[in-house]
């Protein structure tokens, strides 16, 4: 998509904190850190959000928690803990309509979420 910042970090026509890539997804470092460790991480596929996946589509959601999953210990959060977060919509706070997943740790973590 042309105008969409996730499609043009992952072209790196800007630039990023990339710590993962390879054939489907990319992660880096969120600009605006919400914990010492914040990752996100993104299909290389344009995909809205959660509500535009199907079956097939979602294959590439379950390589993102294992993604997920090796990031958290790598940057040592595995043993204390992490959270996955995808926010969906307006109300959830989704602010890039490129479908992505906040990996979050290295603090104690508030549930619920505001
Ligand atoms: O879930 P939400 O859509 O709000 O998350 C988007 C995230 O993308 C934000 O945490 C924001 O800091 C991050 N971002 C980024 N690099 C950009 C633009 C946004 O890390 N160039």
């Amino acid at each position: 998509m042309a105008d969409c910042i996730f499609c043009k970090i992952v072209s790196g026509e800007i630039p990023s904190q990339m710590v993962y890539q390879d054939d489907a997804v990319v992660a880096f470092k969120d600009v605006n850190p919400q914990a010492p460790v914040h990752i996100l991480i993104i299909p290389r596929q344009h995909i809205p959000s959660l509500m535009d996946l199907d079956e097939a589509s979602a294959a590439v959601v379950s390589h993102i928690i294992v993604v997920a999953k090796n990031l958290a210990q790598q940057f040592g959060v595995a043993e204390s803990g992490f959270r996955i977060v995808s926010n969906c919509g307006a109300d959830a706070g989704q602010s890039v309509d490129h479908i992505h997943f906040h990996l979050l740790g290295g603090r104690s973590l508030q549930w619920p979420p505001g």
